[in-house]
């Protein structure tokens, strides 16, 4: 238990691709998925893919890090302004059974088929789109596709599923991915809620052994 990183987001819940604060600005959801009113915006989708993000007003988020919400790999980079997208990055989890898409970023840090951790910084909140680096409102539109069970296509899927637009809905796409190491922490913490520390102990020694395994592997 030597390695502090792994306790930061030790259960691997970080459902936001960005941080609680950029500057004196606190992160909020100003469009969320589903049909909206656009008026005064011809350019806006009246059914929203996805969820837009901001911190403060005007261009207060521009420049603000973004983060991947799950491991993955870098599937696609667009770094031009083009389409209303802008600059975008999608990253696809490793199993091929979800993608997220991150658009209208000012820049971009990663390149496609780079591998990708949760909470790793793949480029700055911007308004990129439509040929202009300020074709759309500073902000971060955050969408989510997952394969259809019955198309197996891949499909725009609700990140807060239909449980209602508020923050504690998001879901966190890692909770999808396979991560042995970030389960045996989450068991533990679970055990010690409990109190059976025998429980606890169990899983601890439990994610140690797989904590050296995966640094002997590196
Ligand atoms: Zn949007």
């Amino acid at each position: 238990l030597d390695n502090p990183l792994r306790f930061i987001d030790p259960d691997g819940m970080i459902p936001w691709p960005v941080n609680k604060k950029f500057g004196k600005f606190v992160r909020r959801v100003s469009s969320w998925f589903g049909p909206r009113n656009v008026q005064g915006n011809p350019r806006a989708t009246r059914n929203h893919k996805g969820l837009d993000i901001n911190f403060g007003s005007g261009n207060d988020d521009y420049g603000a890090p973004v983060l991947a919400t799950h491991d993955g790999k870098v599937h696609e980079v667009k770094n031009s302004t083009s389409g209303n997208g802008g600059r975008k990055v999608v990253i696809q989890a490793a199993d091929g059974s979800f993608q997220t898409f991150y658009f209208h970023l000012s820049t971009i840090n990663v390149e496609e088929g780079d591998e990708i951790k949760e909470g790793q910084k793949i480029g700055e909140i911007g308004s990129s789109a439509f040929d202009s680096e300020t074709g759309a409102q500073s902000h971060l539109h955050y969408g989510i596709k997952k394969k259809g069970s019955e198309t197996g296509r891949m499909e725009w899927y609700n990140p807060t599923e239909g449980k209602g637009n508020e923050e504690g809905n998001i879901v966190d796409p890692q909770s999808w991915v396979d991560d042995p190491l970030g389960d045996a922490w989450y068991n533990a913490m679970n055990a010690q809620r409990a109190g059976n520390i025998d429980e606890m102990m169990k899983w601890l020694q439990e994610y140690e052994k797989l904590l050296d395994q995966e640094e002997n592997n590196d």
